[in-house]
């Protein structure tokens, strides 16, 4: 969740609780203005949830047959009358057309389920817009969160919250009564003014995964460009040699590996970056750049990321054999050696430093596996604090130090090795290893006894440079006062 996200909309606001108080919700009437997809999952889950059910439509006849027989569908204006709470379940494109109902549903609460179809669409919400129609009834914003689909899924299913906002305490609490009943968590957005914001989260996209895809596609792109300039370019224009059939498994296969290993030193740089300013400043009080608050923030996204790019590489390479290509070059190779009569081609180094490659690559995956799988919400919450840090941290560092012994095996003595650079460009594993490199050398000085031991301090709350009162008792018995620093 990125730093604007935390400071709207979940964490922020209040959490209902159930009120004793209060009276029971199930069992009370409760009205749906409109007949479809939306109203009948809300239909559909109220009477499960214990509520009578009354649906408001313009053709009740034809409706009727859509709803579950427990739920009563009439006319709208009879619909309203039977009730106190209502849903409207109605796009806001229709909100005026039921200006005809403002005489019955004077008092009543209405609950404004509707959605836009883009962020900040309007200056007013819909919920605002609704209760400018109907002055006379007290509006409530919420369940627009949940689709149909969840409504129908059950408690148990798809997102729980749901956000509310409301001008009236009561209304509000009586809504969030209704959806803890349904099994929902209703979540204290404030009053009205929330009520575009609430409408603008279901149109969201993936807030929190913008930069991380970006950070992960423009380095996707310029890794892809190297590849291609040494694996292809290079070799039309020095030796006339067409090799644009590499493009689409063996140059993509090259770039997956380079992406998945920088976004993972990635991960931990911003902690690195976070220790050297808080061992600068002497003190953990003082607020990191934003900057560097947003990529603490999306390191989660950037690791699984890294996990993806890692799993494609893995199966890209395991398709390698497959393709025609390789076949032709291993026949051709078996043919020029029986030509040259080369009877044994073993090479023991070069078999040694497969078996370690695909040996460290195999277990450098497991490790991304398992931070992908503990980072997930229903996995990450079953595990206590240190269990969560251990696997993220620390085995995510060591993940980090196999793939970079995965990365060394692949290169071998490649770096020394003048022919490998093309153009005068060295191979692309020596620039990959810059970051992550930096990252554990870090982690290593980090890790000093002299510096550990400073780290905790601050982390614990010492600062550098902080003055302390102190009060001594003088000779004559009075008490006299001064300051000292902290670290003194
Ligand atoms: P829908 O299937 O098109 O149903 C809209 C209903 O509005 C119609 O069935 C109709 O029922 C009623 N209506 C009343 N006056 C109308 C008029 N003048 N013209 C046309 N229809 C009129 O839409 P929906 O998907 O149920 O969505 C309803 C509301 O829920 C929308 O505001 C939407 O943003 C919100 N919502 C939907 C979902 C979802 O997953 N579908 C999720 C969150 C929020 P009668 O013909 O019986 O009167």
């Amino acid at each position: 969740m990125s730093g604007r996200d935390m400071a709207k909309p979940l964490l922020g606001h209040q959490i209902i609780e159930g009120d004793a108080s209060i009276t029971p919700a199930a069992g009370r009437t409760i009205g749906v203005l409109g007949s479809g997809d939306f109203a009948r999952s809300l239909a559909i889950r109220l009477v499960c949830s214990g509520f009578k059910v009354v649906v408001g439509s313009r053709n009740p006849r034809r409706k009727a047959g859509l709803f579950p027989s427990a739920a009563e569908v009439t006319l709208q204006a009879e619909a309203v009358k039977k009730t106190d709470v209502i849903f409207v379940a109605v796009f806001r494109e229709h909100y005026s057309t039921l200006c005809d109902l403002a005489d019955v549903l004077v008092g009543k609460i209405l609950v404004d389920v509707s959605n836009n179809t883009e962020i900040n669409h309007r200056k007013e919400s819909n919920a605002e817009y609704l209760a400018s129609l109907f002055p006379a009834c007290t509006v409530v914003k919420g369940f627009n969160v949940v689709s149909a689909w969840t409504l129908q899924s059950g408690a148990r299913d798809g997102n729980k919250q749901v956000l509310i906002c409301s001008n009236n305490q009561e209304a509000k609490r009586t809504v969030a009564e209704i959806a803890q009943v349904m099994g929902f968590t209703p979540v204290d957005m404030g009053c009205m003014s929330s009520a575009s914001e609430i409408e603008n989260i279901p149109l969201r996209l993936l807030p929190a995964w913008k930069i991380p895809i970006f950070l992960a596609l423009g380095l996707f792109i310029c890794f892809f460009t190297y590849n291609l300039i040494r694996q292809i370019i290079h070799p039309y224009i020095r030796e006339q040699k067409n090799k644009l059939y590499k493009i689409p498994i063996e140059v993509v296969n090259t770039t997956l590996p380079c992406v998945a290993y920088v976004m993972l030193s990635l991960v931990y740089l911003p902690g690195v970056l976070a220790a050297c300013s808080q061992l600068y400043y002497g003190t953990k009080y003082r607020r990191f750049p934003d900057w560097l608050d947003q990529w603490l923030q999306h390191r989660k996204q950037i690791g699984l990321l890294s996990f993806f790019c890692a799993a494609l590489h893995a199966v890209y390479s395991f398709c390698l054999p497959m393709r025609r290509s390789h076949r032709y070059q291993l026949i051709e190779t078996a043919v020029k050696q029986a030509v040259e009569k080369k009877m044994n081609i073993w090479v023991e180094e070069e078999v040694w430093r497969m078996e370690i490659y695909i040996s460290v690559g195999i277990i450098a995956l497991g490790l991304l596996s398992l931070l992908a799988i503990t980072s997930l919400p229903s996995i990450a919450n079953s595990l206590n604090w240190r269990e969560f840090s251990f696997i993220q941290s620390t085995l995510g560092f060591i993940a980090l130090v196999i793939s970079t012994l995965h990365t060394l095996t692949y290169g071998w003595s490649r770096a020394f090795d003048e022919n490998q650079y093309k153009f005068y460009l060295p191979p692309t594993y020596t620039l990959t290893l810059l970051v992550p490199c930096t990252v554990i050398l870090a982690k290593v000085i980090f890790n000093l006894p002299c510096i550990q031991q400073r780290l905790q301090r601050i982390r614990r709350g010492w600062e550098k440079g902080r003055y302390v009162k102190f009060v001594l008792p003088s000779a004559t018995g009075e008490y006299s006062s001064g300051e000292t620093s902290s670290n003194v």
